[in-house]
């Protein structure tokens, strides 16, 4: 039987949680397992084994798709520390599909279940390597299992042209303005309109998973839109629509 399980890898309050599984839920009438991606980890020898991996994992360099190939004792303790810290988000840059990778070897269940959406939202920053031969920071990785990223949906879409313009020329007073009287143009971490935006990605991560279809549409008022800026999320994913293609 088909089942979802949210795998919380970040400080959300139960509430939230509960609103992501009730949204789920009116998606699908299944059984919704929530757990803290900490749980996974069984022991002393897992946590080490993932710390290292994570570490090896990282982006060092835009554009160098070669990653940490010298791993350093530090890096493996930072990873370990994060591991079992939700309070505190590692600030290093990983490589998404090798997450995917990592978290199938690792947990073969319930991470290549195909019968199950398994959705880790994270705090995390994760990359993929593009066309254009650099790595791009993404809100959401779509896979097995599902890589939400807060932090991404933050970062990864642009902030609208103004903000970039007044920062290249260093007028700090009037970005800091702009960021005041534009607050309605982008999005924070601690922003209330996030919620429903992750509910947005929640969509398209049981949209790939109900179709085993990871093209994003082209209509910019689509749920399943692929933002690239802050305004196209605060429509598309903050909305929930549906085009009438994929309706
Ligand atoms: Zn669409």
């Amino acid at each position: 039987m088909n089942s979802i399980h949210l795998f919380v890898d970040c400080l959300i309050t139960q509430q939230e949680i509960q609103e992501y599984c009730a949204f789920l839920y009116e998606l699908l009438e299944t059984e919704i397992t929530v757990s803290a991606f900490a749980e996974l980890i069984e022991n002393e020898d897992a946590l080490l084994r993932l710390a290292r991996t994570l570490a090896e994992i990282r982006v060092t360099q835009l554009d160098n798709q070669e990653l940490n190939t010298t791993v350093f004792p530090v890096e493996i303790e930072y990873e370990k520390n994060h591991l079992f810290n939700s309070q505190k988000s590692s600030q290093c840059l990983y490589s998404g599909y090798e997450y995917q990778n990592i978290l199938r070897k690792e947990w073969p269940f319930p991470f290549t279940q195909k019968k199950i959406l398994s959705i880790v939202l994270t705090d995390r920053r994760f990359l993929t390597w593009e066309t254009d031969c650099r790595y791009h920071l993404r809100t959401v990785i779509l896979g097995y299992p599902c890589i939400l990223s807060r932090v991404g949906i933050v970062e990864a879409p642009a902030k609208p042209k103004e903000y970039y313009l007044l920062k290249h020329i260093g007028a700090s007073i009037e970005l800091q303005n702009w960021l005041s009287a534009n607050r309605h143009r982008y999005l924070e971490l601690e922003d209330t309109r996030m919620k429903e935006v992750i509910k947005g990605y929640l969509f398209q991560c049981f949209y790939f998973w109900i179709h085993h279809d990871n093209e994003f549409c082209d209509n910019s008022n689509c749920v399943l839109y692929n933002s690239h800026w802050q305004e196209e999320v605060l429509n598309a994913q903050f909305n929930h629509h549906l085009c009438p293609k994929h309706t």
